[in-house]
């Protein structure tokens, strides 16, 4: 299989002796059993910690904070060349077609939010069940299309194209899919995806929230038409995210939030309403007071990453989720959670259940005892974490799950993922 990611430029790649990068955290908790422990938070899926580089970059930043794009004053100029220029900084770090918009949002939640509410009013959208629910909820539910989650990523190639087939060809089309799944860490065939929607018409969007900070993530290699990822998720604080890809339906679309910033002219009318020229830039997506700080955090990370290069974080990863897996297995009660089988390539993620454990006791007990800090639950992707349990994925239920005893079917699973520092 070819996955699904692009290696680093070599005109990026950075010195071998290049410091990693280290985190702005470093605590220690108490432990129930008495004394304390350096915490260990192997949650970078749910959100990483920011990276000291990035504080730094922020302190350095904070004496000449200011507005952007509406003041004359030198502050403001500094703070508008700062918000732009980290534009060109992400747009060049995901590798932006020239013709590219780089839309800031607060998150990937609000990146397909926005592009679904930029859609053309026929279109219909393709998105696998086994989606998180941030790629599985925004679209209109009269134009989307479920797909059934596949067992190899041949097969979600398949499932695709047969879907594609049966559509009718005259009208826009949406494929919606992750790179990297947030509950198994297993990457999809995004390039044979993007391939495969092209060849039907179809554009599609890459759902990069748990690939992008993984893994180099290029727009134009991988031939897909939007990437949405959060800042939180790459080593950024909270409040920030990115929608980055074709101009056209971003441009004829009503603005996502109305208000000053995506006004170009706003006139009263003789007969009482007003005019407007919205911007046809990414501005017009962008109305309101932008998040200045969380958008140069995101560029910092951004330039943090690549300084530091992919393929030395990605090679740290692998080891530790290895060493893992090797621990794992020697459990008979463990079963680790899979779509597309043991061998598959999958980033520094995995979750797992234990025969006779409450996944919540099991993980809060993790915490309690050891001071490592996982997640437990059903990872904002129902359907798929029900089908990984051998239930079924159009059963409801809560995410906190009763007492699983011992031959029971577990109700919910734990999760353990890792990222640069750990
Ligand atoms: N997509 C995937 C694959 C995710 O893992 C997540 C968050 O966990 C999201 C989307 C949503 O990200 P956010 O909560 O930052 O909007």
């Amino acid at each position: 299989m070819s996955v699904s990611t692009a290696a680093t430029p070599a005109a990026l790649a950075p010195p071998a002796d290049a410091p990693l990068p280290v985190l702005g955290r470093d605590v220690s908790v108490p432990l129930v059993t008495g004394g304390e422990v350096a915490y260990a938070a192997l949650d970078y899926a749910a959100s990483a910690p920011a990276l000291q580089r990035v504080w730094d970059d922020v302190a350095a930043y904070a004496p000449y904070y200011g507005s952007v794009h509406r003041g004359a004053g030198y502050l403001s100029q500094l703070s508008t060349d700062l918000f732009e220029s980290s534009r060109r900084t992400i747009a060049a770090f995901l590798g932006c077609r020239a013709d590219d918009q780089v839309v800031f949002t607060r998150s990937t939640t609000d990146s397909l939010n926005l592009l679904a509410a930029a859609l053309p009013a026929d279109c219909q959208v393709f998105v696998y069940e086994t989606e998180h629910h941030a790629s599985l909820l925004p679209w209109r539910d009269a134009q989307v299309a479920y797909l059934d989650a596949p067992r190899t990523p041949a097969r979600a190639v398949e499932i695709l194209e047969r879907a594609l087939a049966d559509r009718d060809p005259h009208g826009p089309a949406l494929v919606c899919v992750t790179g990297a799944s947030n509950v198994t860490g297993e990457l999809w065939p995004v390039k044979e995806l993007a391939a495969a929607a092209h060849a039907h018409g179809a554009r599609i969007v890459l759902d990069a929230a748990q690939l992008a900070p993984h893994h180099p993530v290029d727009i134009t290699e991988l031939d897909v038409d939007w990437v949405a990822f959060s800042g939180h998720k790459l080593y950024a604080p909270f409040g920030s995210g990115v929608l980055a890809g074709r101009a056209d339906w971003l441009r004829a679309a009503e603005p996502y939030l109305a208000g000053g910033g995506a006004s170009r002219t706003v006139a009263r009318r003789a007969d009482g309403g007003v005019d407007v020229d919205w911007h046809t830039t990414a501005a017009r997506h962008e109305a309101g007071s932008p998040n200045v700080i969380g958008v140069h955090s995101i560029a910092s990370a951004c330039k943090a990453l690549t300084e530091a290069g992919f393929d030395r974080l990605v090679a740290r990863e692998q080891e530790l989720v290895s060493r893992v897996r090797v621990g794992l297995a020697e459990v008979p009660e463990v079963r680790v959670l899979s779509l597309f089988g043991d061998d598959a390539p999958r980033v520094g993620v995995l979750s797992f259940v234990v025969r006779g454990w409450n996944s919540s006791h099991f993980a809060a007990a993790l915490s309690a005892e050891y001071g490592i800090g996982v997640r437990d639950g059903l990872f904002c992707a129902h359907p798929l974490v029900r089908t990984l349990l051998g239930g079924d994925p159009q059963e409801a239920g809560e995410c906190g799950a009763p007492e699983s005893g011992p031959g029971e079917r577990p109700l919910n699973a734990i999760r353990v993922s890792f990222g640069a520092g750990t």
